[in-house]
């Protein structure tokens, strides 16, 4: 087993990772920049290193630092979390030139799905459904990029190879707005991922977010641990999350399961993953891969009882899973709120320092924050402060759960998203379960124009 973990991350992730090297009795090293000095993970780990100023680009995104780091502490491996440098295939890299475990995928199996051309040829091939488009990146010839969108019907979508975080995606509705998109992505693509290829797909009209947790360990063992359901986005990003979705049989989910595990085993893959999917009338299309734990892990955790964060670590550590599939039985209901510092109506950030603070608890509600009173949120970095998540037998019983640890929540000193989690909470159409990718923009639009009234 490793002995001594570098955490290369802040927050909440942070935290979450040193809490599972801990239960297994191994040491950890925490970095951090100069603005995260009285941060929690810093407070709990066994040893701390300061990496940098503020900024992550000198800090938490500086590999020569945090690999000098582990050095210095000894430590034998190194979990990236997610964001940062977690799916960054150069740093994989140099962690394992440098001798140390990367607690993640090889960096070629990263490389090939931080590239959303190559993922997607290579899930085409192991069979993996996927949404139907352009087959690979487009050319430069119009004519032929017009005679791809006719066949693949209008409106599409283009999206940047090396996108990411919502970014460089554009809807063409009409044919003749066409030719003129592709170019502007391509050129913002180029400026923004240093990586000109676009690609095109049908754009689903009502979708919904589906994703596949998986492991996969070094001797050719791969299982899938259901699935979750991310819809409610805001601007792409997912704010409230939950496991199993809403009326996927067992039949669906073992298909599209499996089909994940197949190409697992296929590319190779190492270590804790997750296969994104949109899903419509019944069928999957798969959108990307993530090469990391995610920030929604906890409700699959729950809904199965399987430690992610421990699991990888075994993983990194050459052991094999000590889970089959059959092992794996999904029980219950799971969500997720994320909360934000910032405001509930106009999203603007809102760093500052925490006065008050009262975190819910009680029988099925787990809070994963770095938060407490007195901390000082730094105005560097994303605006998550942390998870909060309910389990209960059924779905009815976890959202009533959601909706008391809400309203528990107490913080005072900055503002939060927490009371849009509470309205959320309350409305039917969510609580009818199955929404949209575009349910909650529509539903913002709505309540601002009664606000407006
Ligand atoms: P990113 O890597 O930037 O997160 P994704 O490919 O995962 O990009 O897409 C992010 C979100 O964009 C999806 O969750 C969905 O809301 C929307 N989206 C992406 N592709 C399509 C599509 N073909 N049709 C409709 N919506 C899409």
């Amino acid at each position: 087993m490793l002995k001594k973990v570098l955490i290369a991350n802040r927050g909440e992730i942070a935290l979450r990772v040193l809490r599972a090297c801990r239960e297994m009795g191994i040491a950890t090293v925490a970095v951090h920049s100069e603005a995260d000095k009285d941060s929690l993970h810093v407070k709990l780990a066994d040893e701390s290193v300061c990496i940098g100023p503020a900024p992550s680009p000198q800090s938490y995104l500086n590999i020569p630092a945090i690999i000098a780091a582990a050095e210095v502490t000894g430590a034998d491996a190194i979990h990236p979390g997610y964001g940062f440098l977690a799916e960054n295939d150069r740093f994989a890299e140099q962690v394992e030139q440098s001798g140390f475990v990367f607690i993640g995928p090889r960096a070629h199996t990263i490389r090939m799905m931080g590239d959303k051309v190559s993922a997607k040829i290579a899930m085409l091939e192991a069979g993996v459904p996927c949404v139907p488009g352009s087959d690979g990146a487009l050319p430069e010839d119009p004519e032929t990029i017009l005679q791809i969108a006719d066949k693949v019907g209008f409106p599409v979508i283009i999206k940047a190879s090396g996108g990411g975080g919502g970014r460089g995606m554009r809807v063409v509705e009409r044919r003749e707005d066409l030719l003129k998109s592709v170019e502007m992505t391509r050129t913002e693509a180029d400026a923004a991922f240093g990586n000109p290829m676009v690609y095109m797909e049908r754009y689903l009209q009502r979708p919904r977010h589906v994703e596949i947790q998986v492991l996969a360990d070094e001797h050719g063992n791969a299982i899938y641990l259901g699935e979750r359901d991310c819809s409610l986005q805001r601007r792409h990003q997912k704010v409230i999350e939950e496991a199993p979705a809403p009326g996927i049989t067992a039949q669906e989910r073992d298909k599209i399961g499996q089909a994940c595990v197949e190409a697992c085993k296929r590319i190779g893959y190492r270590g804790a993953g997750t296969f994104e999917f949109l899903y419509e009338d019944g069928e999957f299309f798969f959108i990307e891969m993530n090469t990391r734990v995610q920030v929604e892990h906890p409700v699959t955790e729950l809904v199965t009882g399987v430690d992610i964060v421990q699991e990888q670590i075994r993983i990194a550590a050459g052991l094999p899973l000590q889970y089959t599939q059959a092992d794996i039985v999904i029980e219950g209901h799971a969500f997720e709120c994320r909360i934000n510092a910032e405001d509930p109506y106009t999203f603007i950030p809102s760093p500052g320092c925490i006065t008050s603070c009262h975190l819910p608890g009680g029988f099925g509600v787990r809070v994963d924050s770095h938060i407490y009173q007195g901390y000082r949120i730094p105005p560097n970095y994303d605006s998550l402060i942390g998870k909060i998540c309910v389990y209960g037998k059924t779905r009815e019983q976890a959202m009533a759960k959601m909706r008391v640890a809400i309203s528990e929540l107490t913080i005072s000193g900055i503002k939060t998203n927490a009371d849009l989690h509470a309205d959320l909470f309350r409305d039917e159409g969510f609580a009818q379960g199955g929404v949209s990718i575009h349910y909650l923009e529509h539903w913002l639009a709505e309540r601002k124009a009664k606000l407006q009234k």
